[in-house]
């Protein structure tokens, strides 16, 4: 027999083939170390056992009862057998019935002594079972009287076949299983070896040793992160940086159409305090969807170029690019700035004439998309990196930014308000200023949560405000209506396409348009610039127009399916209206009737505030779901959750800073498995630009 090591591929373990293999692959799951490492999503409390008659009704409970009669197989018709029986205790009877598991009838016979686990059911004097899980007396198969596991699968895996593989993998490599934490740490703070917290994370013996499994490998977890994130960015918050001397800015405040609020103000000063300072900046500067973020930046623009440098200006998306170009341009070009642009979306032609333009230093501001720092574009003399919605930037394309300059200040903003524990995560090595305060004359957007009875009404709706004058969103979960690819659950859901189709029939008298992902860029543009311009009255679109985008006198947002839209999207999306004079509204249709959506709808409805939005976001999601396709770009979680392990995520980062101090690299020997940990953490998941 050949050995196994945690390096082993899954199809070493008995019962797993090519084709479960593969299964365990969409799964994330490839070595046994995966295997191991692939922890419950839940458990199954099975250790209560009960006598019949004094069972809870509804809850699920072990039994301890003798089959009483032969099991009898009954049809009741074609494609529905049922197996019924009767079992006994001391206490009292239950008739226990499995639906199409013919099997059972030849597993189990009169006088067997077997173990149930299930919910029993009363009606009058009778109890029932349905489909209990249940083995014999004298041939345990471990899954009454435990915690059982229970996890993430797919269709190619039960959990019976997962949990078999997880035991063998913990059997044949569960002593090699290298124990990350340093011995003092392990020591210093209570935690339990490696070995015994893998084995009581997947079957833990009692509830006490898996709260001890899991504080083990939570504190591992966000340790190996920290680690990580520790070594990934340099100390750059000490480095002397790019010198600029102090410029007053009320020259600057005096040439706007409109005065800056405090809160803006504030900001300003802030970074241009770190600008000035003789440090390199690294500031974040948080404020909800509509704070008037882009002015901040443009007076830091303004700031570098009056002392001779060049600022880059990075936005997420196209349509974003082309919105702050005009924005900027609007804003900067009467100081006599000069503001070049470099999108993806150019032709080849322009953007080698912009590339030119940024090497000859002709521009003193450039806006773009991730293009800006491809390879071959050569700054000279950047001073100033901003980057726009960063959460849509993962951790390493930061890095990669800064390696454009000679230590450029950088200025990151955000319009989804972290909560704090999770900037703390990502940002841990930024300083940071809040926007809290919007500028004056805003009103708060009326929200509400209606089902398709209010269709009829809805649309009178929007008659009314498009006959006073004003522009309507549509937002729809997908693309188009896509017959192959599609899950039935998607199926029901409104596609732009289809509902474009269906306004413009339903309103024949207005113009509607339909924008989405899958248009080239350009044409994107188009459809966006004619809404912008007021040409279209109603702009059907999906999440594309999520950030970002200015259209003032759009007072109206429908999102339609808001059940399949998170909390912080939800906002975001809201935020696009409200931005101008006008009173305006967003209504979330759903016909969906669970207590989660609900919660949700219902928080959209009475708050408007960003970051409590935020905060239950991350409560009711969890972190892994938080950006929407982890677009924080942070490897995902298996067993902590950043929103409720707060306290453990504080130790484990201070001993992670600690240890850092005394081996940045993680050179010495004993660090060597915490390195090459490390080293695979972020290959997985290498970040893309949307
Ligand atoms: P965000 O923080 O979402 O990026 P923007 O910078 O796009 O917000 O600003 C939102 C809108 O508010 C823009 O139309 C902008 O011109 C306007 N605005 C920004 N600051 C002020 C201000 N101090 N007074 C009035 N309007 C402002
Ligand atoms: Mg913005």
């Amino acid at each position: 027999m050949i050995m196994a090591d945690l390096s082993t591929s899954v199809r070493y373990i008995k019962g797993i083939g090519e084709k479960k293999a593969q299964a365990f692959g969409k799964l994330g799951v490839f070595s046994l170390y995966d295997l191991v490492s692939y922890f419950p999503s839940r458990y199954e409390d099975r250790t209560r056992f009960c006598p019949i008659a004094a069972a809870p009704e509804g809850e699920g409970v072990c039994i301890r009862a003798l089959v009483a009669d032969m099991p009898r197989l009954v049809r009741v018709r074609r494609g529905m057998e049922l197996v019924k029986f009767r079992a006994v205790d001391e206490s009292g009877s239950v008739d226990i019935t499995y639906f199409n598991q013919n099997y059972i009838k030849d597993q189990l016979s009169r006088g067997d002594s077997v173990c149930f686990y299930g919910k029993i059911e009363r009606n009058g004097s009778r109890f029932s079972m349905i489909n209990p899980a249940y083995e014999k007396e004298d041939k345990p198969r471990g899954v009454t009287g435990c915690i059982l596991p229970v996890y993430r699968m797919n269709a190619a895996l039960n959990q019976r076949t997962i949990r078999d593989a997880v035991r063998q993998g913990l059997d044949e490599c569960g002593s090699e299983l290298p124990d990350l934490l340093p011995a003092e740490i392990r020591a210093r703070n209570g935690l339990a070896q490696a070995r015994y917290a893998y084995e009581n994370i997947h079957y833990p013996s009692d509830f006490d040793a898996l709260a001890i499994a899991r504080r083990r490998l939570v504190f591992e977890e966000l340790f190996v992160l920290a680690c990580a994130l520790g070594t990934m960015r340099a100390e750059r918050t000490r480095e002397s940086g790019i010198p600029m001397r102090p410029r007053d800015f009320s020259s600057f405040y005096a040439a706007l159409p409109f005065t800056p609020t405090g809160a803006q103000k504030r900001a300003i000063e802030d970074a241009a305090r770190d600008m000035t300072g003789g440090f390199v900046m690294n500031r974040l500067v948080q404020g909800d969807v509509g704070s008037g973020k882009t002015l901040v930046a443009a007076a830091l623009c303004w700031l570098c170029r009056e002392n001779g440098f060049v600022s880059a200006f990075m936005a997420p998306t196209e349509i974003l690019a082309e919105q702050h170009f005009a924005t900027l341009s609007g804003l900067l070009a009467p100081f006599g700035m000069r503001i070049g642009r470099l999108t993806g979306a150019m032709s080849a032609k322009e953007k080698r004439e912009a590339k030119a333009a940024i090497a000859a230093g002709e521009y003193d501001l450039v806006i773009g998309t991730h293009a800006l720092f491809s390879e071959d574009v050569v700054y000279s003399r950047l001073g100033l990196i901003v980057t726009d919605e960063q959460h849509r930037f993962g951790v390493r394309q930061r890095s990669a930014l800064i390696g454009k300059g000679e230590k450029p200040h950088v200025l990151v903003m955000s319009a989804t308000p972290i909560p704090r524990t999770l900037a703390l995560m990502i940002y841990g090595d930024l300083d940071v200023s809040i926007i809290d305060e919007l500028p004056p004359g805003r009103q708060k957007v009326g929200t509400f949560a209606v089902d398709e009875s209010y269709r009829a009404r809805l649309n009178g709706f929007i008659r009314k405000l498009v006959g006073e004058g004003r522009q309507v969103f549509v937002v729809c979960p997908k693309v188009e209506d896509d017959e192959d690819e599609e899950t039935p659950s998607e199926k029901k859901l409104k596609s732009a396409e289809e509902h474009a189709k269906e306004l413009a029939r339903e309103f024949p008298e207005l113009s509607v348009s339909c924008v989405h992902g899958r248009m080239k860029p350009k044409d994107k543009d188009a459809v966006m610039a004619a809404f912008v311009r007021g040409e279209t009255d109603i702009l059907v679109a999906t999440t594309v127009i999520e950030v970002g985008v200015d259209v003032p006198n759009a007072a109206l947002m429908i999102i339609e399916n808001a059940e399949r839209f998170g909390l912080s999207q939800l906002h975001q999306l809201r935020g696009r209206v409200g931005r101008g004079q006008h009173k305006s509204w967003c209504i979330l249709v759903s016909d969906n009737k669970g207590e989660e959506v609900k919660a949700r709808l219902s928080i959209m409805s009475k708050t408007n505030n960003g970051f409590e939005i935020s905060e239950e976001d991350l409560r009711l999601r969890g972190p892994g779901d938080f950006f929407g396709a982890r677009q924080h770009g942070l490897p995902e979680m298996h067993v902590a959750d950043l929103g409720a392990d707060t306290q453990v995520l504080k130790t484990a980062q201070e001993e992670a800073k600690a240890l850092l101090a005394a081996d940045p690299q993680l050179s010495l020997p004993e660090h060597s498995a915490l390195r090459e940990r490390i080293e695979t953490l972020f290959k997985d998941n290498t970040d893309s630009f949307n």
